[in-house]
């Protein structure tokens, strides 16, 4: 059928954090992007939630990143040109496959800049601040100064089935926790409207279902004591090693202040 489940357009945290969600949903998930995520130009970040003292935004993304491959989301470091409808003339199934001209397809296409495309059944925008890739579809935008934004309903969801908004794209307040908490409801939303079974993303003591007579709902998972320590002492691990040493990257500064230097 097509190359992904779910495709999102940007690595910012509203992306990475939509694909986290929709790759733990068992939904075969990509992130195509190029260039910074903006809190990259952060100097300190003090205001997301976990962190008393504050974190390094760079660190909280190269983290965020490997928190979704460990989850089973690929990375492809290009820049998405143009997303257009599958052209129902020319479907993305071999001649062998189990569908036929008669079924109906749907899904998008989305080229790339070195010219490959692929093909998804799902788009997530999560590429403050360029939409102009989905200009060929008829999607209604918000412009406010020289910036466009992506008109989205309260879940994410634009005009065009099958193809959401997130995270500052998305007109969301321009704050680090609004972009990931809304790349999560946008992909919950898309879970939703997917055939994907799903309740909540949870994970939660062995017994917590089960020991009421319940089955452990589609998305959610009971672990035992061990497997709980387990995986506290493997998280135990990663944090540390992640804050071994400070971050080598300085912020990056904004393009006008960098070109007078
Ligand atoms: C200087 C500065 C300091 C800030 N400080 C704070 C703070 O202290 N606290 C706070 O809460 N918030 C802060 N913010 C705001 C916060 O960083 C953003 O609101 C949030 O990170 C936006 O995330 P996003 O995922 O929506 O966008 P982004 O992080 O910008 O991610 C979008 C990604 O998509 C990529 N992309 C764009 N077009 C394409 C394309 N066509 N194809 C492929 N990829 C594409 C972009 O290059 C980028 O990597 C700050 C912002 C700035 C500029």
């Amino acid at each position: 059928m097509t190359d992904q489940d779910v495709l999102v357009v940007g690595g910012g945290l509203a992306g990475l954090t939509a694909a986290l969600f929709t790759a733990r949903a068992d939904l075969d998930t990509r992130v195509v992007s190029t260039g910074e995520p903006i809190l990259r130009r952060n100097a300190h970040l003090e205001n997301f939630p976990g962190f008393p003292a504050g974190v390094n935004p760079r660190l909280l993304l190269d983290s965020t990143r490997e928190q979704a491959e460990r989850n089973g989301v690929a990375f492809t470091d290009d820049r998405v040109e143009r997303v257009a409808p599958l052209d129902a003339e020319d479907p993305p199934y071999p001649e062998d496959g189990d569908l036929g001209p008669d079924d109906e397809v749907s899904g998008f296409t989305v080229t790339l800049d070195d010219g490959d495309a692929l093909t998804a059944t799902y788009v997530v925008a999560a590429s403050w601040s360029d939409p102009s890739y989905l200009d060929e579809l008829d999607l209604s935008m918000v412009q406010r100064g020289s910036k466009r934004f992506v008109g989205v309903d309260d879940l994410g969801r634009t005009e065009v089935d099958g193809l959401y908004a997130a995270g500052r794209l998305a007109k969301q307040y321009h704050q680090a926790v609004v972009a990931a908490g809304h790349g999560a409801q946008v992909a919950i939303t898309l879970l939703e409207d997917s055939e994907q079974p799903f309740y909540h993303d949870w994970v939660v003591p062995e017994g917590y279902f089960t020991g009421r007579d319940r089955e452990v709902p589609p998305g959610c998972e009971e672990i035992d004591e061990a497997e709980r320590r387990r995986r506290e002492d493997e998280a135990r691990a990663a944090i540390r090693e992640s804050v071994a040493d400070p971050h080598p990257d300085e912020p990056t500064m904004h393009p006008s202040v960098a070109d007078e230097k």
